[in-house]
């Protein structure tokens, strides 16, 4: 039978209600159509995982901004584009290098300088066992064969001791060489947080020992053999991309929508939950290709609306698997006044409604007493909605909330592909993200008819921090690398606050601990129990000063 015919039969006002529900699920098929076609081209291979700083995140950043100008929103101040630089830990300099007699080892397969290598140049003759002040020494890696066999064995503590005593014993440089043909052979660390050695120190693979001294060793007469050690490491860089849209309205506050678009290259940065740690490409189609897509929807649904109560800005935020660099690096930004920010929606893996369960998990809730009358509504029945009330979490909403912004963050929930290279396109629920998206612009919609919403600070949930009996309450600035710990943010009523820190301050000393980065951050921490007190020193604008800490 057709439809159409049999329609004719009705009474008008079901004949409306059937043309209307005709028409929505054609809106429905066009959104669909289009997530389609941007998370399968942000998830394809061609775009190698979206790394920070990368070929692949070059070319989704162009895709973003194109999408921008077909829905004519112009760029934020005139520009899409918006670069950030940040430390990633240190690098050997191209002109660095180790020679045996006049033969370089090839870096990094044969060896390498040590992170904490001084930039100095040495050289001397070295007699293998002979360890005499002012030469170079060649010093075995390993004391016990186990060690070299042993996955968690820790080479560069191992090192640097060694290293140290060699200076004491007037050292003028030091050359470790793998003795055993280690079963997980020393890697360069870029984050390495030993401080740096009067000396130049350097290491050299099993096998290039064995060509390099060996042989020649096995030669009759001792052979006159020289080590140069030519040591320079730099600060290594990442520059990654924002891309930001702006509808000026003219009005007095700006929305911000915000989702990141960077996912992890190859894995290549440590993120990755892959178990088999090869060199695949992660797509991150849910994480956060989907996101991605929803704020270009939203953004060309907004204009099409005019909803013009607020400005709206739009950003596609990068840098975010590396700890959330690329939103507050924008944050930040003198040009980018957060005191006219009305709110904030992050939007990080919308792409996994669970058609089951529609769950649908809604954060940041506590930011702002509006929010639990808006996020209700007729639409929002269509999930079952897990709130959760801090304005701090996983993603780039923490940025603006540590800034004070009210903000709210959209989720469909983890799951068993999250962070490994089976996060396709093809295991997206497009028809659920559409649905979600529908239920974010009728909240943005609601949103648009009413005054700013107050800003309310909010108590940091427990998760992830079971492996410490204390928390400081700090966000800590991951991209940070000159030395102690930057703190980004403070939570309200946690013990950090209380003692008088803020964000900006430089964590270097707690109790007896000194604190060289993160590694030694989290280590010193779990050492303290609930009740404590203890001297935390800070730099401030570039002083030390001390703060009494008690944890609870
Ligand atoms: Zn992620």
């Amino acid at each position: 039978m057709n439809v159409r015919a049999f329609a004719c039969l009705l009474p008008l006002t079901v004949i409306l209600q059937t043309y209307q529900a005709d028409a929505q699920s054609r809106a429905d098929r066009r959104v669909i159509e289009q997530l389609k076609k941007d998370i399968g081209y942000l998830a394809s291979d061609e775009l190698e995982g979206r790394g920070t700083g990368t070929e692949g995140e070059r070319k989704a950043a162009a895709y973003i901004e194109k999408a921008y100008k077909e829905a004519q929103i112009a760029g934020y101040n005139n520009n899409y584009i918006y670069p950030f630089t940040f430390s990633t830990g240190k690098e050997i300099a191209n002109i660095a290098h180790i020679t045996v007699n006049s033969d370089r080892i090839k870096m990094p397969e044969e060896g390498f300088l040590l992170p904490f290598s001084a930039n100095k140049r040495a050289y001397s003759e070295v007699i293998p066992d002979v360890l005499e002040r002012g030469n170079v020494w060649l010093m075995p890696l390993y004391e016990e064969k186990e060690d070299a066999q042993d996955a968690h064995f820790d080479w560069e503590k191992a090192a640097y001791e060694k290293c140290k005593s060699a200076i004491s014993h007037g050292a003028s440089g030091v050359l470790l060489y793998d003795n055993y043909g280690a079963k997980f052979p020393p890697e360069f660390n870029p984050k390495s947080e030993y401080d740096v050695l009067d000396i130049p120190v350097g290491y050299i693979s099993f096998k290039a020992y064995q060509q390099r001294f060996n042989e020649n060793q096995q030669r009759t007469t001792m052979p006159n053999l020289s080590v140069e050690l030519n040591s320079y490491l730099k600060k290594a860089e990442i520059t990654g991309h924002n891309v930001a849209a702006f509808i000026d309205n003219k009005a007095p506050y700006t929305v911000v929508l915000g989702a990141h678009y960077d996912h992890l290259g190859y894995g290549e940065d440590g993120n990755s939950l892959n178990a088999k740690k090869d060199r695949q490409i992660h797509n991150g189609a849910d994480d956060n290709a989907s996101g991605t897509a929803a704020l270009l929807q939203l953004a060309a649904q907004i204009k099409t609306a005019k909803l013009k109560h607020y400005n709206y800005l739009f950003i596609n935020f990068s840098g975010e698997e590396m700890g959330l660099i690329g939103s507050k690096a924008i944050v930040k930004d003198a040009k980018l006044d957060s005191t006219k920010i009305a709110y904030m929606i992050n939007m990080d893996m919308l792409g996994r409604l669970n058609d089951s369960t529609h769950k649908l998990t809604v954060g940041g809730i506590g930011t702002s007493p509006v929010w639990g009358g808006v996020i209700n509504n007729k639409l929002s029945k269509n999930f079952k909605m897990v709130i959760d009330s801090s304005g701090v979490g996983p993603s780039d909403h923490s940025s603006f909330y540590y800034a004070g912004v009210p903000v709210l963050f959209f989720f469909t929930g983890i799951h068993s592909d999250y962070h490994k290279p089976s996060d396709d396109a093809d295991k997206i629920n497009y028809a659920g993200e559409a649905q979600v998206i529908k239920y974010i612009y009728s909240v943005i919609e609601k949103m648009d008819k009413q005054s700013k919403p107050v800003f309310t600070a909010t108590k940091q949930n427990s998760v992830g921090k079971v492996r410490f009996k204390v928390t400081l309450g700090i966000m800590p600035d991951y991209s940070f690398a000159d030395g102690g710990v930057r703190v980004d943010g403070v939570t309200e009523g946690k013990p950090a606050i209380k003692a008088g820190i803020k964000g900006g301050d430089i964590i270097t000393q707690m109790g007896e601990h000194k604190i060289n980065g993160m590694q030694g951050y989290m280590e010193a921490l779990s050492n303290f129990a609930k009740d404590d007190t203890v001297d935390v020193t800070i730099m401030r604008d570039g002083k030390p000063m001390q703060v009494k800490v008690t944890f609870e």
